[in-house]
């Protein structure tokens, strides 16, 4: 059995095969943690789960779990995930080898490793005791929200009951999951004076009581900020995903006041992505979640206010100050403000649709799913450029792909040479003058009924895979006409707005161009998805976000 000490309650454990190494980290951890944390060392996979459990039946809290890769039997990934199960808040730290770091980067998706350390942590005080800071930090602040037993008793075919669990995962709050129609969620239902015709229903770790909640009630109950600590900041960000946050990370850490508000939850666009592939620094993909967490916890620690499940409805101009109003009718002020709404991918509205996004049905980005098309035929909307570009580069794995168009030819609408490529592919088939009447599938897409346009004629084909390609619309409409926009809806900036000319938009009324990414209103930018002609990719999203930043600095110094 694992071996003990100490008499706090915390426990940090380690477990390492060999008994030398498992002695060594815990004598480290021991001197660096033993007077606020008791260390539990085990030599196995399995003594060191026993322990777990004996913790777990005694109430104690793990904090962080620093585990060997390579043990017989069980190695310490697969500890890793057993011991998710028990103490699903411990942070995770995998202890490899040089050689194995690959090993260890798998990990980093498969168990949401938070850390892998490199043997020897020689000096600790260099290697081993940032990272356990970091993560007892991170530990003690999810336990600070005290919100680890908040539940939500739903049902798996209500749309309120997803939305809100979807909301309080993208948010980072624990919370425990009843389905109405299970013993205990019928007990908790009763307790609360419900006949469960409303859901979900959530109940606060303090025992408060909240019936088919909206976002901004939510976020309020569970902890999440959603009023500002200020009536006036140097810079207000609009927009959570990563040009917000990015904005935010940078305005922060160079000694703005900054104060980034988010309809929703942080993260945007790129926390609904599963893996992202291109980001600079990590060849082995990053999962969105885990971008926005962290990004979002370096925004905090730089001291930006987050606002959470507060829409933005409103920007005036008042003199050198920058208003936002928000939908209940408030407004905080600012300096600067920083555009970085996004976009949204237009949905299809063929029945079927909307139930099964996600599960066979794709909006937007289809790189991150070209896995899935292995060996399958796939279907792809669109008669556009990132249709094109999407087939071809989908067509290396799928068994065949076929193109949906509603027009009569690609030419209108895609590149010459993005034709000439799917002309030549032998596993693309176009389809024009067609479109997706409904879809068809109980947990994932099953079927779809294709429609001709001009015969009128249907017919069902077999399909696992749909991905839609039909433009994305920037998420703009609040700003009417505060700020200059393209016949899109996407915010012009910079040079873009001084047109072939050279000269600066109308109503322009300082001597100088309007910076880089700076609207047709001096003080405020735009950057990432949001703004006309932009990547649509994360990395330059995070880029324009701390660019906006250095051009507030110039703005702010000049002003
Ligand atoms: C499924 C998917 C997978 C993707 N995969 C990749 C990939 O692998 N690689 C890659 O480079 N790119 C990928 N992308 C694209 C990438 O995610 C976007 O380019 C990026 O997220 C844009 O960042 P952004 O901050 O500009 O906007 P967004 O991510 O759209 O974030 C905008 C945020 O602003 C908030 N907001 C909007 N209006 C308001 C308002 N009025 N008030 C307050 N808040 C508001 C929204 O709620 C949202 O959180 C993917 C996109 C999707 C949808």
């Amino acid at each position: 059995m694992a071996q003990a000490a100490g008499a706090a309650r915390t426990v940090i454990l380690t477990v390492d095969d060999d008994p030398g190494v498992s002695r060594a980290v815990a004598r480290d951890l021991r001197r660096r943690y033993g007077e606020s944390y008791r260390i539990v060392r085990a030599e196995s996979g399995a003594t060191a789960l026993d322990a777990l459990r004996e913790l777990k039946l005694r109430g104690d809290q793990v904090a962080v779990i620093v585990a060997d890769y390579r043990m017989p039997q069980m190695n310490g990934i697969e500890f890793l995930e057993e011991a998710l199960d028990v103490h699903p808040g411990a942070r995770r730290v995998l202890l490899t080898a040089y050689a194995d770091t690959s090993a260890a980067i798998d990990a980093i998706n498969v168990i949401d490793l938070d850390y892998y350390l490199l043997k020897p942590w020689d000096p600790p005080e260099e290697k081993l005791y940032p990272v356990l800071d970091d993560l007892l930090e991170v530990w003690r602040s999810a336990e600070y929200r005290s919100v680890p037993t908040t539940k939500v008793v739903g049902h798996r075919w209500s749309a309120r009951s997803s939305a809100v669990r979807e909301f309080l995962a993208r948010n980072q709050v624990p919370y425990r999951w009843y389905s109405s129609d299970e013993p205990e969620g019928s007990r908790l239902l009763a307790a609360a004076g419900q006949d469960g015709l409303r859901l979900p229903l959530v109940i606060t770790a303090d025992g408060t009581v909240l019936v088919e909640p909206a976002d901004a009630e939510l976020a309020a109950q569970v902890g999440l900020a959603t009023t500002p600590a200020a009536r006036f900041y140097d810079l207000v960000v609009v927009g959570g995903g990563p040009a917000g946050l990015g904005a935010a990370v940078y305005g922060a850490s160079e000694g703005l006041r900054t104060v980034l508000v988010e309809r929703s939850a942080t993260g945007g666009q790129a926390g609904q992505s599963s893996r992202i592939e291109n980001y600079l620094g990590f060849p082995d993909g990053v999962s969105g979640a885990q971008l926005t967490d962290r990004a979002r916890r370096q925004a905090a620690k730089f001291g930006a206010e987050i606002l959470t499940a507060r829409e933005v409805t409103g920007l005036e101009v008042d003199g050198s100050a920058r208003s936002i109003r928000f939908s209940d009718g408030s407004a905080i002020s600012a300096h600067c403000v920083i555009l970085a709404t996004g976009v949204s991918y237009r949905q299809l509205g063929a029945p079927g649709l909307t139930e099964l996004t996600g599960r066979g049905v794709y909006y937007g980005s289809a790189l991150t799913e070209a896995e899935a098309c292995q060996g399958q035929d796939i279907y792809i909307v669109g008669g556009a450029n990132s249709a094109g570009q999407a087939a071809m580069f989908l067509s290396r794995r799928a068994k065949s792909v076929t193109l949906l168009v509603r027009g009569s030819s690609l030419t209108d609408s895609m590149s010459y040479y993005l034709i000439q490529q799917i002309e030549h592919a032998p596993n693309i088939v176009v389809r024009t003058g067609t479109v997706v009447e409904a879809a068809h599938g109980t947990d994932h897409l099953e079927q779809l009924t294709l429609r001709e346009v001009a015969s009128g004629r249907s017919e069902m084909v077999d399909a696992q895979l749909l991905f839609v390609f039909i433009g994305a619309a920037p998420h703009t409409d609040w700003l009417g006409a505060a700020v200059l926009r393209d016949e899109r809806g996407f915010i012009i900036a910079g040079p873009d707005l001084t047109g072939g000319d050279g000269h600066p938009p109308a109503g322009w009324e300082l001597d100088r161009p309007p910076y880089h990414l700076e609207t047709s209103v001096p003080g405020v930018f735009v950057a990432g998805d949001a703004r006309a002609e932009s990547a649509k990719r994360v990395a330059s999203a995070v880029g324009e976000g701390a660019m906006a930043v250095m051009l507030v600095h110039r703005y702010l110094e000049q002003s």
